[in-house]
């Protein structure tokens, strides 16, 4: 194989290829690539020479990330809105919950791309190349890891690949979370800034737990989204009769207009997380380990693997992927999903009895991926017992034919 050495400049190789070569390349410039050049750019000169690619010519405001702030994510990068209190709804009854020392906060996708567009133009040794895709898988020649993109060659000593896969596939996670959603600005005040519905679920059904998500920006603005969690992936077309209705019950007669929309297909529970093959080469982000299974959430996670990512690519010159949870929490998120995946129809007054019968700083721990042993006990005590026996049965049976979540079979 031709075989090019790292450099900053373009070489010529064997075979008469001009391949670029840089240190390090990855592969996506979304949350995951963005954020690890954010955190490899803070490390100044030892910083690798690093290339993103990036099929996406213009970055627009595609998303909003949410989390409890527990101080991972990156401080340049402005929170447009935050709530210390927050509200489950489910069968007429309501429980608001103080988050007044983890924060809910809402990041705005374009305040984030600005912000790692503008600290990669100013650390010279990072490059990020927008409208051009890689084409097929890195091959290895040697010790230098060999690329095809649509602007050309590139040659690298190491890749941290963060392209998601083609579409979700049924069989691929435990659950599937599929979630539409509308930013809204209504002539009339029918919001209350103050607080969020983090979950206001619609009528139990057999197959999936379906709820309103509202983002209540203030009072004549808000993000208002339907989120299912099921076996099946649903495309918007599916969810939009229902977020109608939810947007129309909320504003009543008040004229609106839709500022933007947002989707998202998120895996609970990956069946096969991909494994790293070669230490030079990581497969890391959404669809590879980087979302939290029992809930989604992947913005947190990113963040503290960037972090992480950097300081190995700096020290030791190899990226690392994403560390699994440990294996207690591993199961317990097993578990949980296992009883939404067979009893859907449960699912609000599990949720509904997790919240209201724990102290919210475990409930928010345990879903932000950060449960200790004092948490995991809370949320064990407030879920009933018969259906997580049930599940707990089933996956033993199961184990050793199936395999299970990130590693667990
Ligand atoms: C609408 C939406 C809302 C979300 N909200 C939240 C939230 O509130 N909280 C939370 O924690 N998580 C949330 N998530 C989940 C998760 O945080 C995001 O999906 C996050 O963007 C995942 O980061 P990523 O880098 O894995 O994927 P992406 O950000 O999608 O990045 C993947 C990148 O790969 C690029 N790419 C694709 N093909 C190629 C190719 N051939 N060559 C090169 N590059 C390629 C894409 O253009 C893209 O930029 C949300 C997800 C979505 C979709």
């Amino acid at each position: 194989m031709p075989h090019c050495p790292v450099s900053s400049a373009p070489r010529q190789c064997s075979r008469n290829l001009v391949s670029e070569a840089f240190d390090l390349v990855i592969l996506g410039g979304g949350c995951a690539g963005l954020s690890l050049a954010v955190a490899l750019a803070a490390h100044g000169e030892r910083c690798p020479r690093t290339l993103v690619i990036e099929p996406r010519t213009q970055y627009t405001n595609d998303r909003t990330w949410c989390y409890w702030n527990d101080h991972r994510a990156p401080a340049q990068c402005p929170v447009q809105q935050s709530w210390q209190s927050m509200r489950l709804v489910h069968g007429g009854l309501s429980v608001s919950l103080d988050c007044g020392t983890t924060p809910y906060q809402m990041l705005a996708a374009r305040d984030f791309y600005a912000m790692a567009q503008r600290t990669i133009a100013q650390q010279p040794k990072i490059e990020l190349r927008q409208g051009s895709s890689v084409v097929g898988e890195p091959s290895l020649s040697g010790d230098i890891w060999r690329l095809r993109s649509s602007a050309g060659e590139v040659t690298a000593r190491s890749v941290v690949d963060t392209r998601p896969p083609q579409g979700p596939r049924r069989d691929g996670a435990v659950l599937w979370q599929s979630f539409y959603g509308q930013e809204i600005e209504c002539t009339a005040a029918v919001f209350d800034p103050s607080s969020l519905d983090l979950m206001n679920f619609l009528a139990p059904d057999p197959r999936h737990v379906a709820f309103v998500y509202l983002l209540p920006i203030s009072s004549t603005r808000a993000l208002v989204e339907v989120t299912v969690f099921g076996a099946a992936p649903l495309e918007p077309q599916a969810l939009a009769p229902w977020l109608e209705a939810a947007i129309a019950e909320r504003v009543g007669a008040a004229p609106f207009t839709t500022l933007r929309r947002e989707q998202g297909i998120l895996p609970m529970g990956l069946i096969d997380t991909p494994r790293q093959t070669h230490p030079g080469c990581v497969k890391v982000g959404v669809m590879a380990g980087g979302a939290r299974a029992s809930t989604g959430y992947a913005y947190q996670r990113i963040q503290q693997w960037a972090s992480e990512c950097a300081r190995a690519l700096v020290s030791q010159g190899r990226p690392v992927a994403h560390r699994p949870d440990p294996w207690p929490l591993r199961w317990m998120d097993r578990i949980f999903l296992e009883v939404l995946r067979t009893e859907p129809s449960r699912g609000a007054s599990l949720f509904f009895s997790l919240f209201s019968r724990t102290e919210p700083a475990h409930v928010i721990r345990f879903l932000s991926g950060r449960a200790g042993v004092v948490d995991s006990l809370h949320v064990i005590a407030a879920m009933p017992v018969a259906p997580f026996v049930r599940a707990l049965i089933a996956l033993a049976r199961r184990r050793g034919r199936v395999s299970g979540i990130e590693g667990m079979a």
